[in-house]
């Protein structure tokens, strides 16, 4: 099997098919139509074996969750989700794994109408890259850099799922079946908040996507805006599953445990009561906890107020 028959099976014939791709798979560049007088929104982000994923990861899962951590990345900017490519290294060509791969992609890509448009194949230890591109309209993509003193801290769905069942996947942590499963779901078939994204956008101009912790994607948030902020431990949105084991494993996991892939967003006082009529028509919770303050740094409160120490903020890849 050569790679043009490869790209062909797997990739070509599950591709969706858009308008504005003028020439996709299978010349030496793809050849794309942004939208009329809007920005485009470019991301990238690797997986890589051992890193990111276990050895044995279901390859459905993989292939999910390679395009649903850069849709994410759009999310964060309120980007309307257009293209994206896929740079694939395979340590051997396995015809199976390929196909769960694919299927696992091209099923959140066809929800999000997201068009593969080119890639690459090669021999290697597993690694997926994959680079997504988006639109919005010029000025309104939300920016770490534009919380302001005054605006309160939301994000949205639940924190620290995933980083129970890493807990759990690692022996650490003893789960009922269908809490594994359903924590388990969140860390390997994260949901792209893309809806939330384009609803932030209405009243927000700064958010972030947490995939290193709420901590640590919080204070880069504070950094890039020369603000601080606190937050109320107790307003932290946790799932179920979380709430009942809460005695054993306290609060980190969803202060920093990472790859829950929700958004933190900033939102000041006067367009706060357009938020809560969105709250009435959205399926995704929205939970305000906390407020952007003058000076630096992120400020974590207890249920008295007091100020608690973090063990870890978040993941850091390059962290000593
Ligand atoms: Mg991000």
């Amino acid at each position: 099997v050569d790679e043009r028959e490869l790209i062909e099976k797997y990739f070509l014939s599950q591709a969706l098919q858009r308008d504005d791709v003028a020439v996709g798979i299978g010349d030496d560049a793809a050849v794309l139509t942004p939208p009329p007088g809007k920005q485009l929104v470019v991301t990238t982000d690797t997986l890589v074996e051992g890193v990111h994923f276990f050895s044995d990861a279901d390859p459905a899962a993989l292939g999910h969750k390679s395009l649903a951590v850069n849709l994410s990345d759009l999310a964060a900017m309120a980007a309307y989700p257009l293209w994206f490519t896929l740079s694939l290294t395979l340590p051997k060509v396995d015809p199976a794994w390929l196909k769960k791969f694919c299927d696992g992609m091209f099923a959140l890509a066809n929800r999000y109408r997201v068009a593969l448009v080119g890639g690459n194949l090669a021999r290697g230890p597993l690694n997926i890259t994959v680079e997504a591109f988006g639109s919005v309209t010029p000025g309104t993509a939300l920016l770490r850099s534009q919380a302001k003193i005054g605006d309160r801290v939301f994000v949205t769905g639940t924190l620290g799922d995933a980083a129970l069942a890493l807990q759990h996947r690692l022996g650490k942590l003893t789960l009922s079946d269908a809490d594994a499963r359903a924590v388990g779901e969140r860390l390997h078939r994260p949901t792209p908040r893309i809806d939330a994204g384009m609803l932030v956008r209405e009243f927000s101009s700064c958010a972030i996507d947490i995939s290193d912790g709420l901590g640590l994607d919080l204070s880069r948030v504070l950094a890039a805006s020369g603000v601080g902020a606190t937050v109320a431990l107790t307003r932290l949105p946790l799932s179920e599953v979380y709430r009942r084991q809460m005695p054993s494993v306290g609060i980190d996991g969803a202060l920093a445990g990472g790859e829950d892939y929700e958004l933190c967003f900033t939102v000041a006082p006067d367009k706060l009561s357009f938020l809560r009529d969105a709250v009435n028509r959205f399926d995704c919770p929205l939970t305000e906890i906390g407020e952007i303050v003058a000076g630096s740094g992120l400020t974590i409160k207890d249920a008295d107020g007091n100020p608690v120490e973090l063990k870890s903020r978040g993941f850091d890849h390059f962290a000593a």
